[in-house]
């Protein structure tokens, strides 16, 4: 069955014509499909074609803090995790982009599982929707407001389904978000962000950078000899300089590895001078492997340093502690069935 959610706004008009319906009907077939809106007297004679997909739900888990972790089933049995986070500044949805992950950080739960395909557009947008018809049913006036593309899988290694994914959550006429509350976070494939630099739409770019040296990043993000800090920091220069918007470094904090004061000082050196800002994530322990989360003195101490060395930054808050919200987590405790 054709994915409604797959099509871009302008594919939708190429098929109504297709279909000898006006294209100025795409609106109301957006309409049906992102804002329940029934449909009307000239596409009712096209009503089975518009029937509308969902994503099985395989397991659901709601958080104290009200965090949602949806584990969903693809129509080819692979399971895939989608979380919901509230804050008081609105509702993120954090999407996968793949199933499984090439890239291989070392302390990341996500890339256990090698990439086995790559999802689709109308795959990452269902996430969303269901997300939101969960939100609705439970008051009808909130909605998804901010997507992060922070769930298994690296973004830029599905490049133009997420691009297609961004063009279409973002349409007046759908679900409508806000490009700039869309953010795309990469582990740093160089070519990819000078490609995303040229792109047209105006949302969010993040980067993986965890280490402020290259040898201790290739210890832990293998992609470091491929595309070294020197690369990055073009490449990242080259976007600064076309988009003229603010990049975000996501920086995980692990005790006694990559947490000490010398490295707040290699990394405000690194990022001094540039319109950036710094997300430090303590570090969710998994347990397969022996990295910890550094005490919450030596996370102040890393903050408060960089913030005297004038680098802008917060430390993540945590939320879903007690539903495995972190990264793979729970898909890793169903691994087996993703076997098939
Ligand atoms: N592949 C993309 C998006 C994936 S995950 C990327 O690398 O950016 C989003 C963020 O969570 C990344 O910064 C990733 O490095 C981080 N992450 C992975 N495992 C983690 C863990 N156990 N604890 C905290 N952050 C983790």
């Amino acid at each position: 069955m054709l994915n409604w959610y797959q099509n871009t706004f302008e594919e939708a008009k190429d098929w109504l014509r297709s279909k000898e319906i006006k294209p100025i009907h795409a609106k109301d077939v957006f309409r049906h499909l992102y804002r329940h809106q029934p449909l009307t007297s000239p596409l009712l004679p096209i009503q089975t074609e518009l029937s509308i997909p969902e994503l099985a739900i395989h397991t659901a888990l709601v958080s104290k803090d009200g965090t949602r972790k949806v584990l969903f089933k693809l129509h080819d049995g692979y399971l895939i995790e989608t979380v919901l986070m509230r804050y008081s500044f609105g509702n993120i949805v954090c999407v996968t982009s793949q199933v499984g992950c090439n890239i291989g950080c070392s302390f990341c739960a996500s890339g256990l599982i090698k990439r086995q395909r790559q999802l689709t557009a109308g795959e990452m947008m269902l996430q969303v929707k269901m997300m939101d018809d969960y939100l609705q049913s439970e008051a009808p006036r909130s909605s998804v407001t901010h997507v992060v593309l922070m769930g298994t899988g690296e973004p830029f290694d599905n490049y133009e389904e997420v691009v297609r994914f961004t063009h279409i959550v973002t349409h007046p006429h759908g679900l409508a978000l806000a490009p700039k509350h869309i953010t795309i976070s990469t582990a740093g494939i160089v070519p990819k962000i000078r490609q995303f630099a040229l792109e047209s739409l105006p949302i969010n770019l993040a980067i993986s950078l965890h280490a402020p040296t290259n040898e201790l990043r290739t210890k832990i993000m293998k992609i470091n000899q491929a595309f070294s800090l020197e690369k990055l920091m073009d490449a990242v220069d080259f976007y600064l300089a076309k988009t003229r918007r603010r990049i975000t470094f996501e920086y995980i904090l692990i005790d006694h590895l990559n947490d000490d004061i010398h490295h707040a000082d290699q990394l405000a050196d690194l990022l001094s001078n540039r319109d950036c800002y710094v997300n430090l994530i303590p570090y969710n322990a998994v347990m397969e492997n022996d990295y910890r989360r550094p005490s919450p003195e030596r996370i102040s101490a890393f903050f408060n340093h960089l913030m005297q060395r004038g680098i802008l930054c917060t430390v993540r808050k945590e939320l879903g502690h007690d539903i495995a919200s972190a990264c793979g987590q729970l898909r890793a405790q169903y691994q087996h069935e993703t076997q098939r």
